[in-house]
């Protein structure tokens, strides 16, 4: 059986959960088996309907000490879950939270872990799955020879797919340990569009020149309803909040489109941007290394450039 670990936020499945719904019923199609999900602590969505996405049955553990994040006290449910269900793949999304867990749950049943993953694996001879390397440079095929395979799967690599169905959703009984951290405040930014879960990124950098220019790159992200990010540089001078920072020690993300102003296209930057569906590149200086990685390049000064396509889209949406 595949077993797929969905997260949550503000008793919502992630979308990235979804897709490693998808992803894992798409494994369990090709080794001839069911697909079945767990969720921990309390979600206020319909559990039932997550059939549509394959999955027969759908395990909770909704002890409410599970609604904050402990990855070791996470990695333990789910080995338990593990063993209770005689799951032989554990699917994780390769976001915060399965970053968190899935190393853990590896060590605790001495299961092959592949992070990172982007398609699905070959079954034909072996278990082989596709992975990102080196930032994104290169991928790798690593087999898992465990008899109980751990996979944690990028962010917007595979889509949701939808069919029929209803699953069964059903209590596990299993020991939850008190946390070891307690979280006592959280701090949400409201009103925007998470960064990893964002269709749509408008990026900006130190070709703004300053924070006062910042509506350029947030004019925009709001016609598209679009999540903003920033270059390294833009955080590190305080111009942009330090969580909107992408690349190799920021954030990676990879959404369906991208859009850099003024970023030059550093590897650095680039490590993190890279995986992006689509890239277009708004840059005054036509040598700048981002428009070897862009699909869509405009040479040009941002500040003309940017309120004209804001506009332009701004008058598409009014029609
Ligand atoms: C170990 C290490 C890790 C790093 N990690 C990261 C990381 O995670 N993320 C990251 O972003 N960087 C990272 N960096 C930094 C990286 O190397 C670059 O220095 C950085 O990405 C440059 O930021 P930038 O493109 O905003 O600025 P700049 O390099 O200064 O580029 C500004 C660009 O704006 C253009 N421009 C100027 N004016 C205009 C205008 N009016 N209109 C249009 N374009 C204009 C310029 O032509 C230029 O290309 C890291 C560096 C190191 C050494």
């Amino acid at each position: 059986m595949v077993l797929i670990f969905l997260d949550h936020a503000d008793g919502h499945i992630r979308k990235a959960s979804l897709e490693a719904v998808s992803y894992g019923a798409a494994i369990a199609k090709q080794i001839d088996t069911t697909a079945e999900a767990i969720i921990l602590g309390t979600v206020s969505e319909d559990l039932a309907a997550l059939g549509k996405y394959g999955v027969t049955k759908v395990h909770t553990v909704s002890n409410a000490s599970l609604n904050q994040l402990d990855a070791q006290v996470y990695a333990k449910v789910i080995s338990e879950a593990a063993a209770a269900t005689g799951a032989t793949v554990i699917v994780f999304s390769n976001n915060l939270v399965g970053k968190a867990v899935a190393p853990r749950l590896s060590a605790r049943l001495k299961a092959g872990l592949v992070t990172g993953a982007v398609a699905l694996p070959a079954t034909d001879s072996g278990f082989v799955v596709k992975k990102n390397v080196f930032s994104g440079k290169a991928f790798a095929n690593v087999a898992i020879n465990t008899a109980i395979k751990i996979i944690a799967l990028n962010p917007n690599a595979y889509s949701i797919t939808t069919g029929e169905g209803t699953a069964t959703v059903a209590a596990l009984a299993v020991t939850v340990d008190a946390p070891k951290v307690q979280v006592t405040a959280t701090s949400k930014a409201e009103g925007e569009v998470p960064l990893t879960e964002a269709e749509i990124v408008v990026s900006g950098g130190r070709g703004l020149k300053g924070p006062e220019n910042w509506a350029l790159v947030t004019d925009l992200a709001k016609v598209l309803g679009a999540a903003t990010a920033c270059s390294r540089p833009v955080a590190d001078i305080h111009w942009r909040p330090h969580h909107e920072h992408v690349g190799q020690t920021g954030i990676a993300i990879a959404p369906n489109l991208y859009i850099a102003i003024g970023i030059s296209g550093a590897i650095q930057h680039l490590a993190g941007v890279n995986r992006s569906k689509t890239i277009v590149v708004i840059n005054k200086d036509p040598e700048a290394p981002f428009f070897k990685a862009a699909d869509y390049g405009i040479v040009g000064d941002a500040f003309e450039v940017v309120p004209k396509i804001t506009e332009a889209i701004k008058k598409l949406k009014a029609q």
